[in-house]
């Protein structure tokens, strides 16, 4: 390719709405263009690199005995309801109607259609198991979309969906993908954890997460992880021991009654004003979970982990009460307290979610629904709480808290969900009546695992771990192009005829080259190369009368000075190599 024809448009400055590392990048070095909220072209640079990554995400799926497929973008409600999903989706869901009013959705993910074609055509268990993906946009409205290609609205996803007889066939099948994906993620050069995670509105109950590890913004999950054993878990799932603490307030309170506590609206005010450790006060948050109110109580140094909570309750959505919703609750139960008094005393008939630590606490302090006073020297059954009260894990994790596993400290980094893993078991299958027949012609739904990466977020984390100040350093595996030769003054004959020679012979020799034809200042040709981010760059100039040209590499910054056969040679030997 010659860079006069090269369909790209390098900007001056990074773009205003971009935040992070791989948004800024793509678009200022021509990759990417926005055409609305969530919704990016994907110009020649990028879909070069993303037909790369699939293809690798192809090959290894292959390899690993899965069967690629390509199942229609656009689904009929029904299939939806046969799940039971139509209803509990959510907003990110995209509803349409068609012409005859027929109500149809965009594919944010395919169980329903992959588990009704499977229902189609394996009938028998001689024909299991099977392992079916595509690679494929999907849509979902995501609430935030932001960061590029990290999270829109339109991206490209491969996703798989395992059938097998039994857990033990979805057990190996499960290994299989999880070694696929470590090897499909080392090809593309990202170092990747693999973590424990919730299963949310997909379903299932084992699933593991493929985390691209990273201290910037653009890691939107907390990874915690122990550096002594292999424990590591997306916050959401993650669990872990608690070290000693205060828990029970017998030196400080010597009987259960209400006393004022004036203006004690934080935890600090109240364990000041008290001269109490934290650990002592029960402190009681009121949240909305699909529409209604849940109380969630959990001891006041430790906080909630929103996740754990919404799914102790049942629901698929979940945020903070407002203060006018603690308001209307409070008038509503016949209270009124404002936010720091409030106490799950007295609240019945509103859901109550405890954290499971809060068994342990004794002699503690608690809201009673009464502003500028708390009940002291507390224990649960002074609350007199409904019988229906759920004690539960609903605690979020905390750097420095201990491994559950092997009780050494806890650490936490960011990390970007690349891709990951789920065992269905029969989530899909049962409700969709989608079984197969044994050796005795017993039906049984299947067994079912869905196993998902993100192509278009996988090649913007690439971007975000692998770029400098001048531009995007790629992996040689999925860069647009292998090389970029730089002839410095494009009026020189030698210096171009020796730039035309190198190009056509890597050419031949199947290296993806970009020739810089064009009449700029080097400067110029540099500064584009490094954005571009072309991992090896041959530049062509003066030395060339010694018959010498600069080879240089994109990811170490390393200056050789060669000659341009060495270069060749150098150049098809690297590509020959590239796994
Ligand atoms: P997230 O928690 O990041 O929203 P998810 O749990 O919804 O992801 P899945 O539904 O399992 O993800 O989708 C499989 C893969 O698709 C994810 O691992 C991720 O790489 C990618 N993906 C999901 N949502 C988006 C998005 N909005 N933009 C780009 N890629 C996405
Ligand atoms: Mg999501």
């Amino acid at each position: 390719m010659k860079m006069s024809k090269l369909f790209v448009q390098t900007l001056r400055e990074f773009p205003s709405d971009a935040e992070v590392i791989s948004h800024k990048m793509l678009a200022r070095a021509g990759y990417i263009r926005k055409l609305t909220s969530g919704v990016y072209n994907y110009l020649p640079l990028m879909w070069r690199v993303l037909k790369k990554v699939e293809n690798i995400v192809r090959e290894e799926m292959d390899r690993a005995g899965a069967q690629e497929l390509l199942m229609p973008f656009v689904q009929p409600k029904e299939l939806w309801e046969e799940s039971g999903r139509w209803d509990v989706y959510g907003k990110e869901l995209m509803r349409m109607k068609d012409r005859h009013d027929r109500i149809m959705c965009l594919g944010p993910t395919h169980e329903e259609v992959i588990t009704s074609i499977a229902r189609d055509g394996l009938k028998s268990y001689k024909q299991l198991p099977v392992n079916l993906y595509q690679i494929q946009s999907k849509f979902r409205d995501e609430v935030r979309p932001r960061y590029g290609l990290l999270r829109g609205r339109e991206f490209i996803m491969k996703d798989a969906y395992s059938f097998d007889i039994d857990e033990a066939g979805l057990d190996k099948e499960y290994e299989n993908m999880a070694r696929a994906y470590k090897r499909i993620f080392e090809r593309c050069g990202l170092d990747t954890k693999m973590v424990q995670s919730d299963s949310g509105a997909i379903g299932g109950s084992v699933s593991h997460e493929f985390m691209v590890i990273t201290d910037t913004d653009a890691g939107e999950n907390d990874v915690f992880y122990c550096n002594d054993c292999d424990y590591s878990a997306n916050s959401n799932h993650a669990i872990s021991k608690l070290p000693p603490a205060v828990v029970d307030g017998k030196d400080y309170f010597n009987e259960t009654k209400v006393i004022d506590t004036p203006n004690t609206h934080s935890i600090e005010e109240l364990s000041k004003f008290l001269n109490i450790p934290d650990t002592l006060i029960l402190k009681t948050l009121v949240y909305i979970v699909d529409k209604k109110p849940v109380l969630a109580l959990i001891r006041a140094d430790k906080a909630v982990e929103e996740t754990k909570l919404m799914n102790a309750a049942g629901g698929i959505d979940i945020r903070i009460a407002s203060s006018a919703e603690i308001a209307e609750l409070m008038t509503e139960k016949g209270f009124d307290a404002v936010p720091g008094f409030i106490g799950p005393k007295g609240m019945d008939g509103i859901k109550i979610i405890a954290d499971e630590t809060v068994k342990d606490m004794k002699n503690f302090v608690v809201g009673i629904n009464e502003t500028d006073k708390h009940l002291v020297g507390a224990n649960i059954s002074d609350l007199n709480l409904p019988s229906d009260v759920q004690y539960t894990d609903i605690r979020l994790v905390q750097a420095g808290e201990l491994c559950p596993q092997c009780g050494k400290p806890l650490f936490v980094t960011k990390g970007i969900e690349v891709g990951n893993i789920f065992k269905l078991g029969t989530k899909y299958s049962k409700p969709m009546n989608a079984v197969y027949l044994d050796k005795n012609g017993k039906s049984h739904p299947y067994v079912m695992g869905c196993y998902g990466i993100g192509i278009s977020r996988t090649a913007a984390a690439a971007v975000e771990a692998h770029y400098d100040e001048h531009g995007i350093k790629w992996p040689i595996s999925i860069a647009p192009y292998h090389v970029v030769i730089v002839p410095v003054n494009i009026q020189d004959e030698l210096q171009m005829k020796t730039a035309e020679k190198m190009y056509e012979e890597l050419l031949k020799a199947g290296v993806e080259v970009v020739l810089d034809d064009r009449d700029e200042r080097a400067g110029v040709k540099f500064k584009d190369a490094d954005l571009i981010g072309f991992p090896y760059r041959v530049t062509v100039g003066k030395t060339i009368t010694e018959g010498l040209v600069e080879y240089k590499t994109r990811a170490t910054g390393e200056v050789e000075t060669v000659t341009p056969e060495t270069a060749v040679e150098h150049l098809i030997e690297i590509v020959k190599n590239i796994k």
